[in-house]
């Protein structure tokens, strides 16, 4: 396998495009660099680092660090 770097540098002309402009979903595409107008192929690769598991709020369908719905204890 090719080295991977953290930039996405054109191969034709070397030039890294801006963070923004960069194509980040892991799996490829062919992108247009903004400086030469070239078409090139680029694949993103990622490091799995492990599963994060969360429940779900039965109110709102959220995952519970965005649910934001008051759980009624009931404290009567
Ligand atoms: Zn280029
Ligand atoms: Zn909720």
């Amino acid at each position: 396998m090719a080295e991977l770097i953290d930039e996405q540098v054109c191969p034709y002309c070397d030039r890294v495009e801006e963070d923004y402009r960069s194509h980040w979903d892991n799996d490829s595409t062919t992108v247009n660099c903004s400086f030469c107008d070239k078409e090139y192929h680029v694949t993103a690769h990622y490091k799995f680092l492990g599963f994060e598991t969360q429940k779900i709020c039965d109110e709102c369908g959220s995952v519970e660090d965005e649910c934001f719905c008051e759980i009624d204890e009931g404290e009567d």
